[in-house]
């Protein structure tokens, strides 16, 4: 397979996923009718294939990348016109935002300051920016292996803007090195691996906080549903959407294994789909849920700005 599908993947997948769960977001598991492809409703009564802030966010850090390179206040500007203006909206409008981004925005918007934007506490670790990633160990990808510092300074920043916490900060450096791991055709196994050699260095200079840490070591082998949740957490994101991809055969039954945990499902949809989609690839992704996939040309844009 090649590195590009599975770099197509990871964006594709990210949007397939957050499209697979907004029907299904904020209800409890066992409270609908399995989710088996794209359907309408939700508490946002979207169409089906329809995305929401997880790709949103997602595409105006793209456009950001393409344009500026790295450039955290040029990130924060777009965000602020996606929550103000629509852009990088599905529908024109800004329907679905977290609390924690809304705060960063509007302190960003008072300050021009980005550095400044995101709230450090520990007491504010939802999951807003592993959900938008994958722009990130797309477009950094060559940084991977030899380069780690500064692909972990580029994980770091990008989490910092809205969520600034030790855990959100955390889990951005860990998922972005499995995710360029995977693009560069890694095993799942071994990437996952808590002993994994790029996993060890970083630890060594930035450890993990101990909610991160215990997801990394593995938390997501011994757990199952109701001990994982579809939680908007930033750690138990994360460990339900390792769940869902380890414990799952192809792209489609790992992303529907999590979708079905209800609750925060259009993003832990949007987080095991980066994973799913870096591992299988875009080829890897059913190709009714890729035609399916509503303003399919704004993803397709994006992605061609990141790897142009
Ligand atoms: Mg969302
Ligand atoms: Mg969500």
């Amino acid at each position: 397979m090649e590195t590009l599908d599975r770099m197509r993947g990871t964006l594709l997948g990210l949007a397939v996923g957050d499209a697979l769960g907004a029907a299904v977001e904020f209800r409890p598991p066992g409270s609908f009718e399995p989710v088996t492809g794209y359907r309408g409703g939700g508490p946002h009564d979207l169409a089906p294939g329809e995305w929401t802030d997880d790709t949103s966010m997602a595409l105006a850090l793209a456009d950001s990348i393409a344009k500026k390179g790295w450039d955290p206040d040029d990130q924060m500007r777009r965000y602020l016109r996606w929550y103000e203006s629509g852009v990088y909206s599905v529908n024109e409008h800004c329907f679905d935002i977290g609390n924690t981004t809304i705060a960063a925005l509007l302190r960003f918007k008072a300050t021009g300051d980005a550095w400044a934007s995101g709230d450090r506490s520990e007491h504010a670790a939802g999951n807003g920016s592993i959900m938008r990633l994958a722009p990130v160990p797309i477009h950094f990808a060559s940084l991977f292996p030899n380069r780690l510092a500064e692909l972990v300074g580029r994980a770091t920043e990008s989490s910092l803007t809205t969520h600034a916490s030790p855990q959100c900060v955390s889990a951005s450096i860990y998922m972005t090195l499995v995710l360029c791991g995977l693009i560069h055709g890694h095993a799942r196994e071994e990437v996952l691996d808590p002993g994994w050699k790029p996993m060890r260095e970083v630890r060594q200079t930035a450890p993990f906080h101990p909610e991160i840490a215990e997801v990394v070591a593995g938390s997501f082998r011994r757990k199952r549903p109701p001990a994982i949740i579809g939680s908007g957490d930033v750690a138990k994101t994360l460990e339900a959407a390792l769940w869902a991809f380890e414990g799952a055969t192809d792209f489609r039954g790992a992303v529907l294994r999590v979708v079905n945990l209800g609750n925060d499902a259009d993003t832990t949809g949007a987080v095991c789909g980066q994973l799913s989609g870096a591992y299988w690839g875009d080829s890897g992704i059913p190709p009714e849920w890729l035609e399916g996939l509503a303003r399919r040309e704004m993803i397709e844009a994006a992605f061609a700005g990141l790897v142009a």
